[in-house]
């Protein structure tokens, strides 16, 4: 058997990030970033009001009281979006809405809730003194020329991306998404409705491995069902190594008599078959056709996705450019309301929890049956306790978790 980190070593090395191209902001969010990002401008680009109101020169309102108005000519209304004809004088107020200019002269506004419109349309009273600079953005109070906004390895967020807009960017240098194809290998495999014969049972993995390559950031490629035979195995493997930037197969890796994914992939590609010290999925083959990684999950659907958890996902993640530090998702520490028990047999095990938070504090208990046919109970947890070798833990004992999803 090789260790869990000795294996994810290997799948790591056969994949690298898949080089970097542009991309429209609108299709950016969640990739990662393949240039540095210098800011070349102000934001906001220039002085503007934060509400709606009045600009005025701070000095001239100092003594307003409800009662002892400061009254003003108002010699302008400055929508968003232009700016004023003219500088503001002595005894002068404008009218000014939310992100228009401060007009030159004034130094502050006056919300409008604290002034009243004279009748005349000519005058506004102000009730409330202000200081300069009072509900006034200024030029460059959010990002300056030479700022390093962002950097090779950010993950660009919806915010990322509106900073990157407000640029007057376009499109922007990321790693693509991972195209991943998905192929389900065995004969006893069936889909939709119709009645299942003797011995038959509907695929699950694929559809379920499809979910999670889009869960990771990947594009999922189904490249369907595929009997236990060498040559459409060959035939869908070949094409799979084309058309896509990784292939994930599931089925076919253990030791049955009628698995030709075995010998097919030992043929087109260079592969390690792995036995990996964990419980599920301790059947693993990775390797590559050509330059395309191909991760042979185990069929069982619970080990199929624990070991995507494990292998695929940190191996699609270095394709979509994360650096090393983001690959694998961190283990968190939690109080296991249930005896989680086991007996020692060298590896690590994986057990299927319900995580809840209590308090700001991570508590798991047990999710159900831990047999790797338990697609269901996969399905009611969120998490993952990492179990190392040994007889477990018992009720209220700390654990290490991985929190799904
Ligand atoms: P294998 O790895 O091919 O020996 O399969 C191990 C177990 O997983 C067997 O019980 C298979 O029937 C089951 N299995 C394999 N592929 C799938 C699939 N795509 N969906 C659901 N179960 C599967
Ligand atoms: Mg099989």
């Amino acid at each position: 058997m090789i260790e869990l980190e000795a294996a994810r070593a290997r799948v790591l090395e056969g994949c690298a990030a898949l080089a970097p191209r542009r991309v429209e902001l609108r299709d950016a969010v969640g990739l990662v970033l393949a240039e540095a990002v210098v800011a070349d401008q102000l934001l906001p680009p220039f002085a503007n009001t934060a509400v709606d109101g009045y600009a005025v020169r701070a000095a001239e309102v100092a003594g307003a009281t409800p009662t002892t108005p400061a009254r003003l000519a108002v010699v302008e209304t400055i929508a968003a979006g232009r700016a004023a004809d003219r500088p503001l004088g002595p005894g002068q107020a404008m009218r000014i809405m939310t992100g228009a200019p401060i007009p030159a002269g004034a130094d502050a506004v006056v919300m409008v809730e604290d002034t009243n419109a004279v009748p005349d349309g000519e005058t506004v009273e102000i009730y409330r003194p202000v200081s300069a600079g009072d509900a006034v953005r200024p030029a460059g109070d959010d990002v300056r020329p030479g700022d390093r906004l962002f950097l090779p390895g950010d993950v660009l967020s919806a915010a990322h991306i509106g900073v990157l807009a407000s640029l007057g960017r376009t499109d922007i240098a990321a790693h693509p998404r991972p195209r991943v194809g998905v192929i389900s290998t065995g004969d006893e495999l069936i889909e939709g409705p119709i009645p299942l014969q003797p011995g038959q049972i509907r695929d699950s993995n694929r559809i379920t491995l499809l979910a999670l390559v889009e869960a990771a950031g990947g594009i999922g490629v189904d490249l369907g069902l595929v009997r236990d035979d060498e040559e459409l195995i060959r035939a869908a493997f070949t094409e799979a190594a084309r058309g896509c930037d990784a292939i994930i197969s599931s089925g076919g890796v253990s030791m049955g008599e009628f698995d030709f994914v075995k010998r097919v992939l030992d043929e087109v590609g260079r592969m390690n078959w792995m036995q990996v010290a964990i419980r599920p999925a301790k059947p693993l083959a990775f390797g590559t056709i050509g330059a395309t990684p191909v991760f042979g999950l185990p069929g069982n659907p619970v080990s199929s996705m624990v070991s995507f958890e494990l292998f695929a996902r940190p191996g699609l993640r270095r394709l979509a450019g994360h650096p090393d530090g983001r690959l694998v998702r961190a283990p968190v520490r939690a109080t296991s309301i249930d005896a989680l028990r086991r007996t020692p047999d060298g590896k690590t095990h994986f057990v299927r929890v319900v995580a809840d938070n209590v308090d700001g504090r991570h508590v798991v208990r047990n999710a159900g049956g831990q047999g790797s046919h338990q697609l269901a109970v996969m399905a009611a947890a969120n998490a993952l306790v990492v179990l190392p070798d040994g007889e477990g833990v018992a009720a209220g004992d700390e654990v290490s978790v991985l929190l799904l999803g």
